[in-house]
């Protein structure tokens, strides 16, 4: 599988950073990066403007979450059809930021079938807090947490990017073992059936990322922090 090099600006950025795809192309020539899958998740409002920047720079642009429903009564949302429309690709779902504030597994589903509608790649967030590893937990919470996000729409052709998270090694600088990582990820592809992309996130930084991403069931990264700054992704994605 295509290793998906992902990075999730959360609300971070100003319009100046429309400027980053073509200083990560500049690191990171397309022609070199053929073997691998490139995405940039801003804050919804600069995805517009990133459009051209990005199909120049041969990298893929998200959003961090959409609405369910197509369009209606929902101020402030935006649906995965006004993504689509405005050009983006992916979009990130479930992510813990957003299960903290209450997302549940029910809605997250729902928008995943709303990204497959759009024709939108939806990447599905999971992971355990670390009072559920801690309690010996994490695998049964991950696997009820995939069956219950994954799209009831979904079938073979279906292209969907599930994004293992533990809770705790997100923006916390600690990263979950190595052994950890590769005893979830083969759960998750046994659970899935080895067809989705499946990406590691928590802290992935220049100095860990070669590691994680030769684990066999990791097909890329899930990248906070880390994509922020071009230096450190661009790192990150030649580890790939
Ligand atoms: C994330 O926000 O999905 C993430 C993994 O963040 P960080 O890399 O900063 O831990």
């Amino acid at each position: 599988m295509k290793p998906l090099i992902a990075g999730n600006w959360k609300m971070h950025g100003d319009l100046s950073w429309i400027d980053k795809p073509a200083l990560f192309n500049r690191l990171f020539p397309a022609k070199d990066r053929t073997e691998i899958d490139v995405l940039i998740c801003p804050p919804s409002l600069y995805i517009a403007p990133l459009v051209k920047r990005c199909q120049k720079a041969s990298i893929f642009l998200g959003a961090q979450n959409c609405h369910a429903e197509i369009k209606g009564a929902h101020t402030g949302e935006i649906s995965s059809e006004m993504l689509a429309d405005i050009g983006a690709n992916y979009v990130i779902l479930g992510h813990s930021e957003r299960r903290a504030a209450g997302e549940s597994d029910k809605e997250v589903k729902a928008k995943a079938e709303a990204a497959l509608r759009a024709k939108i790649t939806p990447i599905i967030c999971v992971g355990e807090t670390l009072k559920q590893r801690e309690s010996g937990q994490a695998k049964a919470i991950v696997e009820a947490q995939t069956n219950a996000s994954l799209p009831a729409t979904r079938d073979d052709m279906s292209d969907i990017v599930i994004a293992y998270e533990p809770v705790w090694a997100i923006g916390t600088g600690k990263t979950a073992m190595t052994e950890d990582i590769d005893d979830m990820h083969r759960h998750i592809s046994q659970l899935t059936e080895g067809r989705y992309r499946l990406l590691y996130g928590g802290s992935v930084k220049p100095a860990n990322a070669k590691d994680i991403l030769a684990i066999k069931d990791v097909n890329g990264a899930l990248i906070g922090g880390a994509s922020l700054n071009m230096e450190d992704f661009v790192a990150i994605a030649k580890s790939a």
